[in-house]
């Protein structure tokens, strides 16, 4: 019977291990934390989703190329993590593609994970730190301060450096090296994005609708308020809820687009970002729908000709963009044709300067980790150690927001295990 040891309790961690063991293997899994999944119980708010209904959810994944991806992917499809999680008495539910447990909890995920390695005899062994690993003939030696776990392979499923206070504290990527693995570099993939400006204090908590834009220009060029064509070049637009934060901004739509900032480097060029905060309007409708207010409300201050359309924290932000003060009356938009422009054009392209995310503590999702060049995806066994297996985020692989994280959790543990298992590349064919 192969002996299969699996570094890291996290959701492929876990999935590895089931995998293992229902191919024949002798498990022992292995976690600093003092429980078993620290991380899946925080996942959807405490909801877990935990994969999404995607023909091609490599679509939705970076890091890897899209092929080495889709490998992994095609051995555990949505539709099979929600048959697997049936199977263990998990019932979920879909709404636009995002599939959650009926529960409406993430522990019912760890739960039913935690009955089936204890159903399959898998040895749990928590509080338990990896220190290093070693091969020794054909033997993998994997060690705590305090002791020695002997296997014929090794899963490292050890996750990132995303909420490290979960377990995932960049440890594995250490282990990786030992074994002479490269790791690109890690850094925050879905986190908020700080923001230059000093009035993010005063809309501190606001959320509103919009649509977000991130742009790449050259250093000290145009600044935003130029057509679009001129503006630079689009690197990515998402929409849904914007939250508005002391340090600039946050949402899933924001967490989106935070890996492009976060991996941007180039001197010679900077990134900026425009929000448009009603962008069911186009501008002309806009234009129109503010002229016609105005001339209904004629001598009323502005504020309360945009009280229906911003949400009022905003408001003062947007007079100010415009060249407005909260004094102006509503006639003056009639009375300066170019006024109501200004005013939609600050609505349809607010200009934010992101200088950077916030860390690891403060990010979901890590992207870069083991480089996936020396890593075959059709058993994700090492290409430079036999009987090295990887599985999960410690991988160069992020997904978007939506359940494409899990998915690759459960897809990479799923084959890692399987082949970890059956110990030969020709076995698991
Ligand atoms: C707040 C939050 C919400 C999220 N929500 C979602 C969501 O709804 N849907 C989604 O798809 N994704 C979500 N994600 C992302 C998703 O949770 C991760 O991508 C996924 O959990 C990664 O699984 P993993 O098994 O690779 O790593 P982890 O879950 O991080 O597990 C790694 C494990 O390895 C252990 N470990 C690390 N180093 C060592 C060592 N040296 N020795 C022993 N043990 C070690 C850790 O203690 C940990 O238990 C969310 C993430 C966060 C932070």
């Amino acid at each position: 019977m192969r002996r299969v040891i699996v570094v890291g309790a996290g959701a492929s961690g876990m999935m590895a291990a089931v995998t293992a063991a229902r191919n024949g293997a002798a498990v022992t899994v292995v976690d600093a934390m003092d429980r078993v999944g620290k991380k899946l119980l925080l996942t959807g708010n405490g909801r877990c989703n935990l994969t999404h209904m995607d023909e091609h959810p490599e679509d939705s994944c970076f890091g890897a190329g899209r092929g080495w991806i889709q490998t992994v992917m095609r051995q555990l499809m949505p539709e099979d993590v929600r048959r697997f999680f049936l199977e263990l008495g998990l019932l979920t539910f879909e709404k636009n593609g995002y599939v959650y447990p009926v529960s409406g909890q993430a522990s019912s995920v760890t739960a039913v994970l935690t009955a089936e390695m204890k159903r399959l005899k898998i040895k749990v062994k928590l509080s338990e730190k990896i220190l290093s690993l070693e091969k020794k003939k054909d033997i993998w030696e994997v060690r705590t301060a305090s002791w020695c776990y002997e296997g014929d392979a090794v899963i490292l499923a050890c996750g990132s450096k995303a909420v490290p206070k979960t377990g995932s504290d960049g440890s594995g990527y250490a282990l990786a090296k030992m074994t002479g693995h490269r790791i690109r570099p890690v850094r925050p993939a879905l986190a908020p994005i700080l923001c230059e400006g000093d009035f993010f204090q005063a809309v501190s908590g606001v959320r509103c609708r919009a649509a977000v834009s991130l742009y790449l220009r050259a250093k000290g060029g145009q600044k935003p308020d130029v057509p679009e064509s001129e503006k630079g070049q689009l690197l990515h637009r998402e929409s849904g809820e914007l939250l508005w934060a002391n340090y600039g901004i946050s949402g899933i739509l924001v967490f989106q687009l935070a890996r492009f900032i976060s991996a941007y480097q180039d001197p010679g060029r900077e990134l900026f970002l425009e929000a448009d905060l009603l962008p069911d309007l186009t501008e002309g409708e806009l234009e129109k729908l503010l002229i016609s207010r105005a001339e209904a409300l004629g001598q009323e201050r502005v504020p309360v000709l945009l009280l229906g359309l911003l949400n009022e924290k905003l408001i003062p932000v947007i007079l100010k963009r415009a060249g407005m003060t909260r004094k102006d009356s509503s006639a003056k938009l009639m009375e300066d044709e170019k006024l109501a422009g200004r005013l939609a054009d600050a609505i349809k392209h607010f200009p934010l300067v992101p200088r950077g995310t916030k860390s690891f503590d403060a990010c979901q999702v890590c992207a870069g980790g083991v480089d996936t060049k020396q890593v075959s995806c059709r058993t994700l066994e090492s290409k430079l150690q036999k009987g090295l297996y990887f599985s999960g985020e410690i991988l160069d692989v992020d997904g978007l927001c939506g359940g494409y994280n899990l998915q690759w959790a459960w897809a990479s543990g799923y084959t890692a295990g399987r082949s970890a298992a059956c110990g030969s590349l020709d076995a698991v064919r």
